[in-house]
């Protein structure tokens, strides 16, 4: 860290977006890129992404020997707000809860009939949403994973400024999720029913030294093995296998410490601070036993080592051999927890 750095600046992202933007895409009454126009939504909005990186049916690449394999899917975009000027950072809780709600909302919608998850779906009442687009209907096919997830800022390769995340589904399970689960579904068996990541959080709640923000529900920490100088998972402290599992309180303390944790990202360095965050669950089709070892958390990755401007870059030894860590996961997090309070940007105004 006390290395001196000739190395990339770059400039700090400008906070002074306009509340609408006539030729973002995404803004309320707009005209988007297949000439579907947005409704004059007035909270959350989803969409079928016009430019789906997997799509329902893929053509192009079809292997003979290995049909089975060609994964399909369907992405959508989530709005988080109306207004093009904010960030989830930017937020109040209660604005954060009807975000959550339309990502359960499409999880129950999306889910398979065969679940050991359905019975509670149909209990959970999705909240009428004014501007979810008319295209969310059921697909015919059953989807094996949902992704939900956020890149925001031109760092993490972010188009488009406009407060939004997406969610992909997929025919397979991918890498990330396929490893925790293999992981996970071994500690429950081996320690007979328990949930490992229940258990790590148990003990870093005790520990405190790498927890950033805490509730009654969630725990925000630097998890020991953090690749990013910055990196946070938000875990849910009971056992809680996917959205479904969140009753309204689980759902308003995650909204909570959503909003601590970006908050305090973007206080940290005064900058509208760039990450790629989402969320690891239950499959939307999967075993008794895979669906029962999921538990929900939220992993957030940035990119920012220490200023707005400086980058950790993972390349030479950290390619080839192993990641080295910048500054260890108690500093960051004792970094995180004196940065909390007020978002900067209200004291500039
Ligand atoms: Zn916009
Ligand atoms: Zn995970």
């Amino acid at each position: 860290m006390r290395r001196p750095w000739q190395g990339r600046q770059e400039e700090a992202s400008k906070t002074t977006l306009p509340a609408y933007d006539p030729s973002c895409y995404l803004c309320p009454g707009n005209t988007r890129a297949q000439g579907d126009r947005n409704p004059e939504y007035k909270g959350v909005f989803v969409f079928v992404n016009d430019y789906s990186a997997v799509k329902e049916e893929q053509a192009e690449y079809k292997p003979e020997e290995n049909e089975g394999d060609s994964v399909t899917g369907k992405c959508y975009v989530v709005t988080f707000s109306p207004s093009h000027s904010l960030t989830l950072a930017d937020l109040s809780p209660e604005e954060i809860v009807p975000i959550i709600q339309t990502w359960t909302g499409l999880y129950i919608t999306l889910l398979s009939p065969t679940s050991p998850l359905v019975a509670l779906a149909a209990a959970t009442t999705p909240p009428s949403q004014d501007h979810v687009s008319a295209n969310l209907v059921r697909p015919q096919q059953q989807y094996r994973y949902m992704q939900i997830f956020e890149n925001k800022g031109a760092a993490m390769g972010c188009s488009n400024p406009h407060p939004h995340g997406q969610i992909w589904v997929t025919t397979g399970l991918p890498e990330e999720p396929a490893l925790e689960i293999e992981q996970l579904k071994k500690y429950r068996r081996e320690r007979g029913g328990v949930n490992l990541l229940v258990d790590y959080a148990r003990l870093e709640s005790e520990k405190k030294e790498r927890v950033v923000f805490e509730n009654d529900a969630f725990l925000a920490l630097c998890p020991w093995w953090a690749i990013w100088p910055f990196e946070v998972m938000i875990v849910s402290k009971k056992h809680k296998r996917s959205l479904v599992d969140l009753d309204y309180d689980d759902t308003r303390m995650l909204a909570e410490a959503i909003a601590e944790v970006t908050r305090r990202y973007d206080n940290l360095f005064e900058t509208q601070f760039p990450y790629s965050m989402g969320i690891h669950q239950a499959p939307l089709e999967g075993t008794d036993e895979e669906v029962e070892a999921s538990h929900f958390h939220i992993h957030f990755y940035p990119p920012l080592l220490r200023s707005a401007t400086v980058k950790k870059f993972l390349v030479g030894y950290e390619l080839l051999a192993e990641p080295q860590r910048d500054i260890t996961p108690e500093q960051a997090a004792a970094r995180l927890r004196d940065c909390g309070g007020e978002l900067y940007r209200k004291r500039l105004d």
